[in-house]
């Protein structure tokens, strides 16, 4: 489900923390007067802080999240943020209600979304970190031919001479993203890619990690088939579900996730050769008064890049201007959308 509003967001939450055992606590409101809360899962074990939807058009990590919710049984100990950004979450937008990426607000904490997280952390003292975010359909592994549908980061905990404690850090989130690679290898390999760690001081990762706290991000994309990406959602739920029961002494090299090809932009999300030439989409959507719409738009001529779909066709579609939108129906009726599940 790309975009709900808010409310039915925040029942489902409800609906499965009462059902699964789960303690809705309150971490701040946003501009709007929206709540930020979190759900407490006290199993024992390592500790771990999770949130989705800091930006709000990025709604995977939620889906994966309300998954996971849904078990019987926990290993670990959980505060996750579902919703971080409740505002931006209800108009589908990537920053809040006051036009602030939370995602630039670690340091400054202008924003009751960056005071929510931090609070948090200060309360639950967590041991891992998990910050899950959405990437365009146009990443893909350098090199590759497929979308990038999971792209992996242990970022920096200091931008020249990290302390031990937060080289452990980083070094413990690295073992985690080589284990889950070695899992995504299964049936998303070719598919699976890694940030560099330039250091950005004012983002979560880098912050929680100069804290000695093992941080990940874990940006999900489409793949083929996969444009709502509901199984990318499923199979990061199923990463989580594998970390509860995560021991840190049985796997100890980084390898698997440091050899993964770097994470690479921009491909053409699809390419349609036509009599006059060539005209180039990528996906677009929006939500407009509580309506979420999936269209193509021509984008800028790229030339060698991955493609992830491709249409030949003797129509002509002639040089409609960059930024004109193609809305799926006028696509369809000249018989040039494949069935990929682009109905979302
Ligand atoms: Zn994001």
């Amino acid at each position: 489900m790309r975009y709900q509003p808010f409310d039915i967001r925040l029942a489902r939450l409800r609906e499965s923390a009462r059902r699964f055992g789960w303690n809705e606590v309150l971490l701040g409101n946003s501009a709007q007067g929206r709540p930020i809360v979190g759900f407490i899962q006290e199993g024992g074990g390592q500790r771990v802080l999770a949130w989705s939807l800091m930006h709000g058009n990025e709604p995977t990590g939620f889906e994966a999240l309300v998954a996971f919710m849904r078990h019987t049984k926990f290993e670990s100990s959980y505060l996750i943020l579902p919703i971080l950004n409740p505002d931006g979450a209800e108009a589908f937008t990537r920053h809040n209600g006051e036009g602030v990426d939370v995602n630039r607000d670690a340091r400054a904490q202008e924003s009751a979304e960056a005071r929510a997280l931090v609070l948090a952390a200060k309360r639950f003292r967590p041991d891992i970190a998990l910050n899950l975010h959405d990437q365009r359909p146009r990443f893909y592994p350098e090199s590759g031919t497929k979308p990038a549908t999971f792209s992996l980061l242990a970022p920096k905990g200091h931008p020249e001479v990290p302390t031990p404690a937060q080289q452990d850090a980083q070094l413990r989130a690295q073992i985690i993203l080589a284990r889950w690679t070695q899992i995504l290898f299964t049936s998303w390999e070719g598919g699976v890619a890694r940030f560099d760690d330039q250091f950005y001081p004012t983002a979560f990762g880098e912050f929680f990690q100069e804290q000695g706290i093992a941080t990940l991000t874990i940006e999900t994309g489409i793949s083929l088939g996969d444009w709502t990406r509901m199984a990318a959602a499923s199979q990061l739920a199923d990463l989580l579900t594998d970390l509860d029961t995560w021991q840190a002494e049985t796997t100890m090299d980084p390898s698997p996730y440091l050899s993964l090809p770097m994470n690479a932009s921009p491909a053409n999300e699809w390419v349609i050769h036509h009599a006059n030439g060539v005209l180039h989409l990528r996906q677009h959507e929006q939500v407009v008064a509580g309506v979420h719409t999936c269209h193509w738009m021509v984008d800028t001529w790229l030339d060698n890049h991955p493609t992830w779909i491709e249409s030949r066709t003797t129509h002509a579609f002639g040089s409609p201007p960059i930024g004109e939108v193609f809305t799926t129906e006028t696509l369809q009726a000249e018989g040039l959308v494949p069935d990929l599940g682009l109905k979302i």
